[in-house]
């Protein structure tokens, strides 16, 4: 009985050695795939560097900020604008601008209540912060008082809290005529109980007076606002890279 002849036996071969040198003559699907090219030509989105990169930045010092009056206590009032709203506007615009440079950020009120001056400080000396901002806008029974005051506490046994609360006075005084077009009124002494009685240095910011017409207009506008809020924020963080 023929099982296997010569010639089918030959045939099988060529066909063999055919199909393994047509397969030997493609390269390794692996091959392309593990070019190192390919790696390359696909860099870490843009989005997810930074984000890893802010991951990786230790966070700055922590700022205390506090929106003067609130609640029952509106501050001063005029032309239907209230001092204690337009405080807690420029509060939170600080805290954005304060967040957007690395800082860490602490509210003493962030809605419309009433905390006692006392409880402001406690809370800001409990917080350790690297020092306080309060905001203000001013009144006055002469409709011409026009500007930018900035209150430190004077008379604190602490003098060199009293040299760095004056330091940081000038420094966003300064920095806030730079953005603003606002007159100055300087620097000043002032007992405050928030500026008096915390234990880190802080300032009081009276932003402008809501009793002249003309500085009214320009408080009303929320990119003023903006404008003296990134001042505040300016001489803060000048100030603390002078140290
Ligand atoms: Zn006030």
């Amino acid at each position: 009985m023929k099982v296997f002849s010569f010639h089918n036996f030959a045939l099988l071969s060529m066909l063999l050695v055919g199909l393994l040198l047509l397969s030997c003559s493609r390269p390794p699907p692996m091959q392309i795939e593990q070019k190192p090219v390919l790696v390359q030509s696909h860099p870490m989105p843009r989005r997810m560097a930074s984000k890893t990169l802010y991951r990786k930045t230790p966070l700055k010092p922590l700022i205390v900020i506090d929106a003067g009056h609130g609640g029952d206590d509106a501050g001063a009032e005029a032309d239907n604008y209230t001092e204690k709203h337009l405080n807690l506007a420029t509060a939170r615009l600080v805290r954005t601008y304060l967040k957007q440079l690395g800082y860490r950020t602490s509210m003493t009120r962030n809605a419309d209540f009433f905390v006692p001056l006392d409880q402001r400080a406690a809370f800001a000396n409990s917080q350790k912060p690297a020092l306080f901002v309060s905001l203000h806008y001013n009144s006055a029974p002469s409709k011409k008082a026009e500007g930018i005051e900035i209150y430190y506490y004077h008379s604190d046994p602490t003098a060199h809290r009293v040299a760095e609360s004056k330091k940081l006075a000038h420094s966003v005084l300064n920095k806030i005529l730079q953005n603003t077009s606002a007159k100055s009124r300087g620097v000043r002494d002032g007992n405050f109980a928030v500026i008096r009685e915390t234990n880190m240095p802080a300032i009081l910011v009276e932003g402008g007076f809501l009793t002249n017409e003309k500085e009214v207009q320009k408080i009303k506008n929320p990119i003023y606002l903006k404008q003296l809020a990134w001042g505040v924020v300016q001489g803060i963080d000048e100030y603390l890279h002078s140290h």
